[in-house]
């Protein structure tokens, strides 16, 4: 019987943001037999471990799907085509062909007899009437139904939810299912139309302060509320949500609640420096307010994201500041 450290595990996305984090997470903690898959050439890639077995597969495809999955006992799947609200509101089709790789993954988990399958889903799953008002209710798992998720994105997660407790229904292949509420952290995107809030804030506070134009364009009217969860929670959350025997969805999130505005005051402090605000009214926000229940999370773990705000955005911020400062050398030596 193979230890954990010693079976192999495949983690989807990996060329991404939280598949990244988690691929680093594993073989830092000894595990020798990490697939790591993704779509973007190598080279694209936010962390790219050499000690892993990196791929370049689109898993779109049921034969990349099944290559993928081939030997290993547990799956993560964190691949999906995705990003902040300026990309989902827009790219509604592009979001729901994401079905397609979790589908085609489901099936090869079954067909190789993988022991565990693990679901990145979202807080984007719940009802959008509970999300109207920024004095929100935390969301607790049982909000979601009757479905009213955020169009595309939101109605495939919740489609994959279900692929994955059928599956375990009727194939006996254990699922774990974990609805993020937004993550950050540095090896994420901040720039180029996918990045969310805390990375974006994060890039236009850096740029403030590295050109000296000291604005700042902000979406929405700054009173909407989320909570953000820093990608060291995260990581552990999910790892120990695969290791437990949670088998019905379950939300990871922070429920630290702040306004986009508190937001951006919190990365002025950091930065030193303070912006002239536009609020651009007409730009996506998504929901009014959102926040998550941690109930059920504390009572099944004992434990629950508990990182503050301001120390990830500390290390969050220095990474992006210290990237745009890079890009800019770059630049200039370039052009001298
Ligand atoms: P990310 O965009 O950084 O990573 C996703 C990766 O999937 C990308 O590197 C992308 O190239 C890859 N991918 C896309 N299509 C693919 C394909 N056909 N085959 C192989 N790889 C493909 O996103 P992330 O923030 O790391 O999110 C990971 C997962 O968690 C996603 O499923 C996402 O929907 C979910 N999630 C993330 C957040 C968050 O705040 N980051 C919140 C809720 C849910």
């Amino acid at each position: 019987m193979l230890s954990d450290r010693e079976s192999s595990v495949l983690v989807t996305g990996a060329g991404g943001f939280i598949g990244g984090h988690l691929v680093a997470s594993l073989v830092g903690d000894g595990y020798t037999r990490v697939r790591a898959v993704d779509i973007k050439p190598l080279g694209d890639w936010y962390q790219l471990l050499p000690s892993a077995e990196n791929l370049r597969l689109d898993l779109r495809l049921r034969e990349a799907s099944r290559q993928a999955a081939r030997g290993v006992r547990q799956i993560y799947n964190l691949a999906a085509d995705m990003g902040g609200m300026g990309f989902i509101e827009s790219n509604k089709a592009a979001c729901m062909l994401s079905v397609l790789i979790n589908t085609h993954l489901l099936e090869a988990a079954k067909e190789s007899g993988c022991e565990r399958y693990f679901y990145a889903s979202s807080a984007c799953v719940y009802r959008a009437d509970k999300q109207s008002d920024p004095r929100v209710t935390a969301l607790r798992e049982s909000d979601v139904y009757p479905a009213m998720p955020e169009d595309g994105y939101g109605w495939e997660k919740l489609f994959g939810e279900r692929m994955c407790r059928h599956f375990r229904e009727d194939y006996g292949l254990e699922s774990r299912v974990v609805r993020y509420h937004s993550v950050y952290g540095e090896h994420g995107t901040y720039a180029g139309g996918r990045e969310k809030a805390p990375a974006a804030i994060c890039r236009k506070v850096a740029e403030a302060k590295l050109s000296g134009r000291h604005e700042i364009e902000i979406w929405g009217d700054g009173q909407q509320t989320r909570s953000f969860m820093y990608i060291a929670d995260g990581v552990y959350g999910s790892r120990a949500i695969m290791a437990s025997e949670i088998d019905e969805p379950i939300n990871l999130g922070s429920d630290e609640l702040v306004t986009i505005d508190r937001l951006v005051d919190i990365v002025e402090e950091i930065a030193g420096i303070r912006l002239r605000r536009r609020y651009d009214p007409g730009a996506p926000q998504g929901v009014r307010g959102r926040n998550s229940d941690n109930t059920l999370i504390r009572q099944k773990l004992g434990w629950a994201p508990s990182i503050p705000l301001r120390e990830g955005l500390e290390r969050t911020y220095r990474w992006v500041f210290d990237q745009l400062a890079r890009r800019g050398d770059r630049r200039t030596a370039f052009v001298s």
